[in-house]
């Protein structure tokens, strides 16, 4: 005992991690990461200096540059954000330089962390590990929800192509790919809504965060 609580939420683009995850650490009184954030502000970074964000150099340089007000930028989601993260999250030398950032932040106080590798990378110890996922058509119809909420015209078509090219780009990476860990806690959220996949994961969860 005595080891940082640790709570891995992984899965795809738009499974509900991250209004799940907020949820979590506001009932465990957890600080938490949105770990996609660091990724999208690198990809940002590297647009920023007109560079294509698979340029692995800039890149790397852009995650060593990385700083804490970096997250709070406004641009930081939307697709050209969404695939530029995913672009500098293929590369092994940016994704070492995020590293110790995220453990840090979890070791200090325990953590919420929301991602793709958390409990297969990050925090292969965490106290547990979920793996949420929706179908791509329920993921993609959240996301064209949220996008029209904020004003963002946006073609369902469209927007399911994108998620399907993101599944895609990041379970096929050789680096740190999208994947369950063995022990993770599977959560398919399809038919459920925020609170239903709340109380899913509560559920799920109480073996592991109450057993002392
Ligand atoms: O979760 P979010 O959609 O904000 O993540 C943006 C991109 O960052 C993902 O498509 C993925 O490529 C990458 N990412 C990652 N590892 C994480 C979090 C995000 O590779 N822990």
């Amino acid at each position: 005992m005595g080891a940082a609580v640790i709570i891995a939420v992984d899965g795809p683009a738009a499974a509900g991690k991250g209004t799940l995850a907020r949820r979590l650490a506001a009932a465990y009184a957890l600080p938490y990461m949105d770990t996609g954030l660091l990724y999208r502000a690198v990809g940002r970074r590297v647009l920023d200096a007109g560079a294509d964000p698979r340029d692995a150099a800039l890149a790397l340089q852009a995650a060593q540059a990385l700083t804490p007000a970096d997250l709070d930028r406004p641009d930081l989601r939307g697709p050209i954000a969404d695939m530029a993260a995913s672009a500098v999250a293929a590369m092994p030398a940016v994704r070492a330089a995020l590293l110790d950032f995220q453990r840090r932040f979890g070791r200090a106080q325990g953590a919420v962390m929301d991602g793709r590798d958390i409990g297969t990378v990050i925090f292969p110890d965490a106290t547990a590990k979920l793996f949420v996922t929706a179908s791509p058509s329920v993921r993609a119809a959240r996301r064209h929800r949220e996008l029209e909420g904020r004003g963002i015209a946006a073609d369902y078509a469209q927007v399911l192509a994108e998620i399907r090219d993101r599944d895609a780009q990041d379970a096929n990476r050789p680096v740190a790919p999208l994947k369950p860990a063995d022990d993770a806690l599977l959560l398919d959220t399809s038919a459920l809504d925020a609170d239903a996949a709340f109380s899913a994961a509560m559920a799920l969860l109480a073996p592991r965060l109450n057993a002392g």
